[in-house]
């Protein structure tokens, strides 16, 4: 099973939160990681393996969205920040819809 973890800077921090109360749950073998590229960053600092796409600006939201059409992942996890401003609001809304 892949999962995918992205979080907009202002949930970030909850983000590492939620990493810390499911780290055990997330280092089974049978589960592969990815993220974008800042929030993979985090989950690397707390001990995960992650396969790290572009930075969210950069595509890395469309790079997920790319895997998931592909069903090469199973689940997504997105720690959104409706208040901030996201010069790739189009990439995430894109990765919403599918
Ligand atoms: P980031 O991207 O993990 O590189 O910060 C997340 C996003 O803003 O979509």
């Amino acid at each position: 099973m892949t999962i995918a973890i992205i979080a907009h800077d202002g949930k970030k921090a909850d983000m590492v939160a939620f990493i810390k109360d499911h780290i055990e749950v997330l280092q089974q073998r049978n589960i592969a990681l990815i993220a974008t590229g800042t929030t993979g960053s985090h989950l690397e600092r707390a001990g995960l393996t992650v396969e790290c796409m572009q930075s969210g600006p950069y595509g890395g939201d469309a790079q997920i969205a790319s895997r998931l059409v592909e069903k090469h992942v199973d689940m997504v996890v997105f720690f959104r920040d409706p208040l901030g401003k996201h010069p790739h609001e189009v990439d995430v809304n894109m990765l919403m819809r599918l």
